[in-house]
């Protein structure tokens, strides 16, 4: 009988020890993740962290920072009681109260405002997994003036999203690891989406999908991607619009999908000077109104039997004149000012390779398209025998919002993500439960409470509202422009 090394320590090393006597299920907010943690406790004391197997955002997946969230609880920094400060401000000098004191002098500071006019409470809070809560109070209290982390991180990307195509990146939506065939990320840390992404980034590399990093420094995701593309700060946009460029001069452009699930068809009024110009044009019950190519007249823009145009000019029943918001955006987009040899020395990019972006994005998302044989039925109640997708996945964050050109940088992306139909497709960006919302949202701002009283609780409640007043655009799910 031979020996075998490995039996014996089989024998004598148990790798599962009992480390708890209980096991608490809950998520890790060490980022804003929301992993799906296991805490182990022992008596009343956390043991051990580790990734919950069943979770579908980490799948057992933990971090470092994960685990370190032991610390949470027990490092020696943490703060246990209100503190007050006793010195000069900037003096580093506190004092340690109990919370009856805290709430009073809160109190005290607070009542005069809330009697006369609430609104002047500027309400900022940090990142932690409360945020429904003190959203809450703030609205309770009267002001709409409240903002936590994502303040000055990361919501004018969300809001460009939101105001775009009724979601945005991250926790409305994620690359469809699985089919997806060339994803393409700007500006994302590690600590963003971290293991979602990493599970992700291990599904495309497996299955030998491009992936292409767009960011200043070539680390974490950026040193593992097939291409790293070593941007100007700042400059993302500015990139994306020159990629929109190429792919309109070089008519890479999903009509079909641009005419079923946008208002690129919707007619702008053209009037320059006037008080409606740039505005869309309507019927007289406010419906917003398309050419129909099919009957050479004007007809309501949501009617599904129609021949909508993509570009041209037309005349509205007063005489004046309109274009499809498209055919605005193809112009404003093929100008000059957007060709690769304009941006190529502001992106520290050379036109070269903006220009072979544009044509690799247009040859997987056309050429290589994905086909599921999956029967399903779209907003306007057509049935399609397949599911057809543009593997073209993006995904960005913080990197593109930390500037004051976020929000347009981010606007500019989901409009590259339209241009091309990847919105909700097999291989594309898909949007999570229960985004998207309507575009432009229909809620008004929380707060506004009039003195002494509570304001509305949720901007979100009245933005699910299913018939707002933008009218069509809510009512189809539609994606595009907004007026
Ligand atoms: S990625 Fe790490 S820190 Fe973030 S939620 Fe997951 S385990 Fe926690």
């Amino acid at each position: 009988m031979s020996f075998n090394p490995f039996e014996t320590v089989r024998e004598t090393i148990n790798t599962s020890p009992v480390v708890s006597d209980e096991v608490k299920y809950t998520t890790c907010y060490m980022c804003a993740c929301r992993c799906g943690i296991k805490v182990h406790l022992k008596g009343d004391e956390v043991r051990y962290i580790e990734g919950n197997k069943d979770h579908p955002v980490n799948q057992g997946v933990l971090c470092a920072k994960g685990s370190a969230g032991i610390m949470q609880h027990y490092s020696p920094a943490r703060l246990t009681k209100p503190l007050k400060r006793t010195g000069p401000r900037g003096s580093g000098e506190f004092k340690e109260i109990e919370w009856d004191e805290a709430l009073d002098t809160a109190t005290e500071w607070l009542s005069d405002i809330r009697k006369t006019d609430p609104k002047k409470l500027a309400f900022f809070t940090g990142r932690d997994q409360s945020q429904a809560l003190t959203g809450f109070w703030a609205s309770q209290f009267g002001t709409p003036n409240h903002a936590a982390h994502g303040g000055f991180c990361s919501v004018n990307m969300a809001a460009a999203g939101l105001y775009t195509i009724g979601g945005s990146f991250w926790e409305f939506g994620e690359p469809d690891w699985e089919h997806t065939k060339y994803f393409l990320m700007f500006g994302v840390a590690e600590d963003h989406d971290s293991n979602p992404i990493k599970i992700g980034l291990g599904k495309l590399k497996t299955r030998g999908a491009k992936f292409v990093s767009v960011n200043p420094v070539k680390t974490g995701y950026s040193a593992i991607a097939d291409e790293w593309i070593g941007i100007r700060p700042g400059t993302d946009g500015l990139l994306i619009m020159a990629i929109i460029h190429e792919l309109l001069k070089a008519n890479r452009i999903d009509l079909g999908y641009l005419v079923r699930y946008t208002n690129a068809p919707w007619l702008v009024i053209r009037d320059d000077g006037a008080g409606d110009h740039g505005l869309f044009a309507r019927d007289d019950e406010g419906r917003p109104l398309a050419w129909n190519k099919a009957a050479n007249s004007l007809a309501p823009a949501a009617a599904t039997d129609i021949a909508p145009a993509l570009v041209g000019e037309f005349e509205l029943a007063d005489g004046k004149r309109a274009v499809p918001a498209f055919q605005l955006l193809a112009e404003r987009y093929l100008d000059a000012q957007y060709n690769p040899d304009a941006v190529a020395d502001r992106c520290g990019i050379s036109a070269a390779v903006i220009r072979r972006l544009a044509a690799e994005l247009a040859q997987v998302a056309f050429k290589e398209t994905v086909e599921l044989d999956v029967a399903w039925t779209d907003w306007a109640g057509r049935r399609h025998d397949k599911m057809i997708g543009r593997p073209v996945a993006m995904h960005a964050m913080r990197g593109i919002s930390a500037h004051s050109n976020g929000f347009h940088t981010c606007r500019a992306l989901h409009i590259l993500q339209i241009l091309i139909g990847s919105i909700d497709v097999p291989g594309g960006f898909r949007y999570k439960p229960p985004f998207p919302r309507p575009a432009p949202a229909t809620g008004k701002a929380r707060g506004q409470g009039a003195s002494n009283r509570p304001g509305n609780t949720n901007a979100w409640s009245s933005a699910r509202l299913p018939d707002g007043p933008r009218g069509p655009a809510s009512r189809t799910g539609r994606v595009g422009a907004a007026d």
